[in-house]
């Protein structure tokens, strides 16, 4: 036992053995907020506190998750079967898997990425006939996922108001009610659905308040109002809660994250231990006084001291670049230089746009890396293609995988037919794969489009029966080979047409990988879809490669590097355009810049360039104010030894 708190400090020890009761851990940047929230599970486990399913830990990220069962594991020297471990959608995925009849949802049921969930409400605009240029998809997505996260279903929500909001409501409303008829998910349904299903369902909800006594909340700056509530039901009366947050690192307000979260815990879950870690272990002296100095700008904050018992270590370098591409030949030349395993270096932005010249430049080098976010594996349009094939396979009702492959490959299924086939399931309220069938049967339709329909029906049907007894990753690639896809991307050019089928034949292999340690049955696929859709972003193969991270600034959250490039440090990119005359919103921004600053170890480069290719247009930049934030003293601007001009003269 002792050894199992040997590598704490006393703050920390504390917090880890607090008694029962709901526990607060109040503490800055790398004070070792996760490292407690792990041991405090650990701790639970050895001194039989705890049975391991009496405990339900949230983290912020699939790769968090992974890592924190690793690291449990290894602390009890075995591997832990029971507790729940995941992010909040994982957790409510799998509770809505399990509980899948009480939820009202099919069996197999299906979770919508945002692409997917995307094409949905295109398809709902159309049957509502309004127009996409007026109530613009996106826009429309953004407004139901944040009715969801605040728990308000669209039947409860106001009957009255101007005419744009109840139309969006009627958007809304039937976008539910496809959802629903055709057994989809989308991120937020699984909270919201998982949510009303604790909240509704007495049987259950006594059952989990039972079971999971331990609940724990890693970064919980950042749960939004209906994660907040999904804990609070699951916790009743009894559980014991226990977070860790840092009020510094709130960067998700735009996603429905809210301070006022930090001040309902005190007064929903009293009686509370409340701990603050003040000791930074990951950062040298100089990184965190620049990280210092930069959050003292914020005004309402909790108010922390940090401290290091570490050396100043080196300056943080500051590199003014020409453009964006001379940063990034700045960036990859000093990584060039770098003696030690490639894992360990980060580089870092504020918008997905900019990895890709950073891309460019590392291939280039032939120097390894990898991209959290951005575009993802399974958002890649050839797995999207497989996929849709999968999900059509099983289940017909699954209408955007139905018009996502009617006619990829080409097989002479024309838009009007489409059309047809649409407007017979709008006006008889079928299903697209059901209106399609009726058509067959007797619609007005021309023979030779008939014959083509009925092709692809048999199509799918005998694929779904030959794959039927086959292992997943068997089954993928045999709807691969017979859908014609290989072909279809063999007329692409060369090199787009290899990368797509190294990409299919990735997918194969993560299905041989997702096959193993799990029970050979025939919900196998299905979850794999559920699997893919919630991964998206985190499945590359490379993750166990040693290469160099790329990410967007929020993906980085919780994470360190022993050096960190921070890229990109405009006015109007970081602090972002949006931001710029927004007091609250600027703070948030500066929080992210300290999120960026504090995931550095031992060396922090900053960079900032003189123009930017942005909005189609090469424009003029200036330094961003956070630099200007960062004492001077802890600064030394660097030049970049093989300053070159190729890049120059093609500006
Ligand atoms: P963040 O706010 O970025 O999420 P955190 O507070 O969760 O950070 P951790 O990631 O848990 O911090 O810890 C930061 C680093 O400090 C880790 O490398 C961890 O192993 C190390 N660390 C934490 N506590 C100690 C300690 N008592 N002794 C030695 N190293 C420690
Ligand atoms: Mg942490």
């Amino acid at each position: 036992m002792l050894s199992l708190l040997n590598s704490l400090n006393p703050a920390q020890r504390e917090a880890v053995t607090a008694p029962p009761g709901h526990t607060l851990v109040l503490a800055g940047a790398g004070s070792g907020k996760t490292k407690v929230l792990i041991h405090r599970i650990a701790w639970l486990l050895a001194t039989g506190k705890a049975h391991p399913h009496n405990i339900l830990a949230v983290t912020f990220t699939n790769k968090a998750a992974n890592e924190m069962r690793a690291r449990l594991d290894s602390l009890l020297q075995s591997a832990v079967p029971g507790p729940w471990i995941g992010t909040f959608h994982g957790l409510a995925h799998r509770l809505l898997r399990i509980h899948w009849q009480a939820a009202n949802l099919p069996q197999s049921f299906q979770v919508l990425d945002s692409d997917d969930q995307l094409r949905t409400i295109k398809r709902v605009l159309k049957f509502l006939e309004l127009s996409e240029d007026i109530y613009v998809p996106s826009d429309m997505q953004h407004f139901i996922n944040t009715r969801k996260d605040q728990g308000l279903r669209a039947r409860e929500l106001v009957v009255e108001g101007e005419t744009r909001f109840m139309k969006m409501l009627d958007i809304y409303l039937a976008y539910e009610n496809i959802c629903q008829r055709t057994g989809l998910v989308d991120f937020a349904e699984l909270l919201l659905r998982s949510y009303e299903l604790l909240r509704d369902n007495q049987e259950l909800r006594e059952y989990y308040q039972q079971r999971f006594t331990f609940l724990l909340v890693d970064e919980f700056q950042d749960t939004n109002t209906l994660q907040y509530q999904w804990l609070r039901v699951l916790a009743g009366g009894h559980g014991n809660v226990f977070v860790v947050f840092d009020d510094d690192q709130l960067i998700y307000s735009w996603r429905g994250s809210r301070m006022e979260n930090i001040q309902n815990f005190s007064h929903d879950f009293p009686h509370r231990n409340l701990f603050r870690l003040e000791q930074n272990y990951r950062s040298t002296g100089t990184i965190l006084a620049a990280a210092n100095a930069l959050i003292a700008h914020n005004t309402g904050r909790l108010g922390k001291t940090l401290w290091t018992q570490s050396d100043a270590g080196r300056p943080v370098h500051l590199y003014h670049a020409y453009n964006e591409l001379e940063e990034a030949e700045f960036v990859t030349a000093k990584i060039q230089d770098w003696s030690g395993p490639f894992r360990d270096l980060a580089i870092l932005y504020r918008t997905s746009a900019q990895s890709r010249v950073f891309e460019e430049a590392l291939l280039r080098k032939q120097i390894p890396y990898r991209i959290y976010g951005g575009l993802r594996f399974y958002e890649r349009a050839e797995i999207k293609d497989v996929m849709a094939y999968l999900r059509l396979i099983l289940r017909r009702e699954n209408d955007g995988a139905f018009e996502r492959i009617i006619n990829t490959p080409r097989r002479g299924i024309g838009e009007k037919t489409v059309e047809l086939v649409r407007s017979m399931a709008k006006t008889q309220h079928l299903s697209l794969w059901t209106a399609a069938g009726v058509l067959i049967e007797g619609g007005d339709i021309k023979a030779k489009a008939k014959s083509s329909l009925a092709k692809f029906l048999q199509q799918i049907e005998q694929l779904a029966q030959h794959i039927q007894p086959l292992p997943l990753h068997q089954q993928i690639e045999s709807v691969k080979r017979a859908s014609g896809l290989i072909e279809h991307y063999g007329k692409e050019g060369p090199e787009e047409a290899q990368r797509r089928l190294e990409n299919l034949d990735e997918l194969v292999a993560a299905a041989r990988e997702f096959e193993k340690g799990q029970p050979d049955d025939n919900s196998l696929l299905s979850e794999f879809l559920a699997h893919a859709a919630l991964e998206s972003g985190e499945g590359q193969a490379s993750e166990f490669d040693d290469c160099v991270q790329l990410m967007t600034l929020h993906a980085a959250k919780g994470l360190e590097f022993s050096t960190v490039f921070l890229c990109g440090l405009e006015e109007g990119l970081f602090p972002h355009q949006n931001s710029l005359l927004d007091s609250v919103k600027l703070e948030e921004e500066r929080r992210l810049c300290y999120v960026g600053i504090t995931r550095a170890r031992h060396f922090l480069s900053l960079c900032y360039s003189d123009s930017r290719y942005r909005y189609g247009a090469r424009l003029p930049a200036r330094p961003s104010r956070f630099i200007q934030e960062i004492p001077v003293e802890l600064i030394e601007e660097v030049r970049f030894r093989g300053k070159f001009s190729p890049f120059k003269k093609r500006y």
